[in-house]
């Protein structure tokens, strides 16, 4: 394996890429993206919006098909690329409202701020939102000096989120040089079975839909009730052992859809 070498040929220490989902896991939007979502269906398409979108950890790629389907649009595909231009626009005008309305779930901004300064620790996003709001979400409450968003996978890349920590694996890899370890945290089953799928550690925040038991049981190799121990989480992502490689954790039941 190619060691990571500083400018003088000393061996860095061991690489990290954390792939942080958005939504439950860092923040809680306060229904300003669903409001957002809407408002560009409607713009688009012209049809006023009676959905129901229930994200949680769904990509957008894989969603908005079936959104489209409920208002009676079969073929979503012509709308789709201006559906996400247009949300783009829709919850960036709403980015006052985000930080009104939502909150940062507990000891996230430390968490983070401590992490990024911890050599050989990168982190980005792994979330089912499109780039443009997943990047607003975090930059709303002054997340984003914190992360490397450009090397992230984003709910526009594909409609399967295994795939998504896959091309952020492989953005931040070309940009960053090769990590030792890529962790997802995520506060659904679809996070943890994501990180399953592409092979990399899952660890699980049940500050979302899913209870501990559930990350549990969907595979993750390690569960937070939170991220309020703030040492204790710089510690366990930046350096601690989160993968017992004797036995190693496998899903006891399926996470639902992607
Ligand atoms: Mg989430």
């Amino acid at each position: 394996m190619r060691r990571r070498r500083d400018s003088i040929g000393g061996v860095l220490p061991p690489a990290r890429l954390i792939q942080w989902d958005v939504d439950r896991t860092l923040l809680v939007g306060g229904g300003v993206g669903v409001e957002a979502f809407a408002a560009a269906f409607t713009a688009v398409t012209g049809v006023a919006w009676a959905g129901d979108l229930q994200a949680a950890g769904r990509t957008d790629l894989s969603l908005a098909p079936e959104l489209f389907a409920q208002h009676g649009i079969a073929d979503a595909g012509p709308y789709l690329r201006p559906f996400f231009a247009r949300y783009g626009a829709e919850s960036a005008a709403r980015a006052h409202l985000m930080a009104a309305r939502g909150t940062l779930l507990p000891g996230v901004p430390d968490v983070l701020a401590a992490l990024h300064r911890r050599p050989g620790v990168v982190q980005t996003l792994v979330t089912g939102n499109i780039r443009a709001v997943g990047i607003g979400k975090v930059a709303a409450f002054g997340l984003d000096p914190y992360l490397d968003t450009a090397v992230g996978g984003y709910g526009d890349d594909h409609p399967v989120r295994s795939e998504l920590v896959l091309r952020s694996r492989g953005r931040a890899e070309a940009a960053h040089g090769e990590f030792t370890e890529v962790v997802v945290v995520g506060d659904t089953v679809h996070d943890v079975g994501a990180a399953l799928a592409a092979g990399v550690t899952a660890v699980g925040v049940a500050t979302g839909p899913a209870s501990a038991a559930e990350l549990a049981d969907a595979g993750a190799h390690h569960v937070l009730d939170d991220l309020s121990d703030v040492d204790g989480v710089v510690a366990l992502l930046a350096t601690g052992r989160l993968r017992d490689e004797a036995a190693p954790p496998q899903p006891r039941r399926s996470p639902r859809g992607h």
